[in-house]
């Protein structure tokens, strides 16, 4: 039995780190930075990387990154003579820019730093790099040959983003525990291409702890646009602690219901974080867990906003034959749920949706 546990080399997280970008890139290269920048990112906070990096004294190239992120545009970037000078790739933004700044620098073999300005997946420490086709079909997941060398994050970026990513990224975080400790009972073979390590069952462990005591707080702080100690402690939670929980201590259940509703027209206005939520009841539910956590993890999901009902996925009409699609589909083979400590069907994956939406319309109902 080989534990392997990977993560980024260096995590760095404070208010304003945006403005020391040029400091934190200075020990990686002594040539040019090539920096691939979401469009929104580069509007906004622009001049103040620009202006860091010049402090710093090293040149940066900016590639200004809208739209999808496929095989052919990585190829593309990785073709251009500028990248010849350079010694690191930086991506600046949310999911797809850092997927393609992170494909970029598996191909370009160069040092990644990954800033991620929101905070609605546990994406952005991993070595694995989601791309697509075209006209937005998944192509493939590029596996990386290592970690990301450095993730920096500014938590006054991030406490500017709708509330709402910050809500779906406790939902992604809040499968952490529950699909690391069943990988750790069945002894599968996580995403870190070994099996799960103590040390990856504790950050996932602190990953849950930190959202049921600090979510709400968080949330409310950043209502308000303010950064505080919940939500420095959300942002550790959703982006590092659920980031090398996930993929070092393994997927199951949770992921492979999300994998499963994306089959359903109804699911696709939902964020990634919010199925995963609900989906999470549900492998509570397939495992039988104790009323005690089960409460807990629904009244945690009421209190961000996070779906506890098939109604508030938009699987309102939803009849059987539409959720043993889903389950169908969460049950493909290669998939997560045979990292599951038993076997799951889909006529067990229906049952547990179900169940789990009674659970949940339980609590909206009481109002409480
Ligand atoms: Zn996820």
């Amino acid at each position: 039995m080989t534990q392997i546990l990977i993560s980024p080399a260096k995590y760095i997280q404070g208010s304003g780190e945006l403005n020391r970008l040029g400091e934190h890139c200075a020990g990686l290269t002594d040539g040019e930075v090539f920096a691939v920048i979401d469009a929104f990112v580069l509007a906004n906070y622009g001049e103040k990387i620009v202006r860091s990096f010049a402090q710093s004294g090293i040149p940066l190239r900016v590639h200004e990154f809208t739209g999808e992120v496929t095989m052919a545009r990585i190829e593309w970037l990785a073709a251009m003579p500028e990248l010849r000078k350079s010694g690191v790739v930086l991506g600046i933004g949310g999911g797809k820019t850092l997927d393609a700044a992170k494909a970029l620098s598996h191909l370009a073999g160069l040092p990644a730093v990954i800033v991620p300005t929101v905070a609605s997946t546990d994406a952005p420490c991993s070595a694995l790099s989601v791309l697509y086709m075209e006209d937005g079909r998944l192509d493939r997941y590029l596996a990386l040959r290592r970690s990301p060398d450095m993730v920096v994050v500014d938590t006054a970026v991030i406490a500017k983003a709708p509330p709402r990513l910050l809500a779906a990224g406790m939902g992604d975080a809040l499968s952490t525990y529950y699909e690391a400790r069943a990988c750790h009972r069945s002894g599968a073979v996580t995403n870190a291409g070994g099996t799960g390590s103590l040390a990856a069952l504790a950050l996932a462990a602190a990953c849950r702890d930190t959202l049921l005591a600090d979510g709400a707080a968080a949330l409310d702080a950043v209502r308000q646009g303010e950064v505080t100690p919940a939500v420095e402690r959300i942002v550790e939670a959703n982006i590092y602690l659920s980031g090398v929980g996930f993929e070092s201590g393994g997927l199951a259940a949770a992921h492979a219901i999300h994998n499963g509703m994306t089959v359903l027209e109804e699911c696709r206005p939902m964020l990634h974080g919010e199925k995963v939520a609900f989906a999470t009841l549900a492998q509570l539910m397939l495992e039988q867990a104790p009323e005690e956590e089960i409460d807990g993890a629904v009244r945690f999901c009421r209190s961000v906003g996070l779906p506890v009902t098939l109604k508030a996925l938009g699987l309102e009409d939803a009849d059987e034959s539409k959720l043993l699609r889903a389950a169908e589909a969460a049950c493909a083979a290669g998939g997560p749920m045979a990292n599951m400590p038993f076997t799951v069907s889909p006529r067990d994956v229906v049952d547990a949706l179900l169940a789990a939406d009674r659970r949940g319309s339980l609590v909206s109902e009481s109002g409480c």
